[in-house]
């Protein structure tokens, strides 16, 4: 049985993680969604707006001043 400071520490580290923001490479729409993946095949994602579909994305890295470190 997993001890309750380990299953804490976990639900910390999930906690930690966001989902970044994504958003399409041809019309910068945030509407873009990742397609199933067959295990063997690269990554493809699909935009809502505009059609695109490929690998390629745009991640944008989440400001850091939002959320102050604990000591
Ligand atoms: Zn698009």
């Amino acid at each position: 049985m997993p001890r309750l400071d380990d299953i804490l520490d976990i639900l910390k580290k999930s906690k930690h993680q966001r989902p970044r923001p994504v958003f399409c490479p041809n019309c910068q729409s945030p509407k873009i969604k990742l397609k199933e993946s067959y295990g063997i095949l690269p990554q493809m994602y699909h935009c809502e707006k505009c059609g695109y579909e490929g690998p390629l994305i745009l991640e944008l890295e989440p400001e850091d001043s939002e959320e102050p470190e604990e000591p």
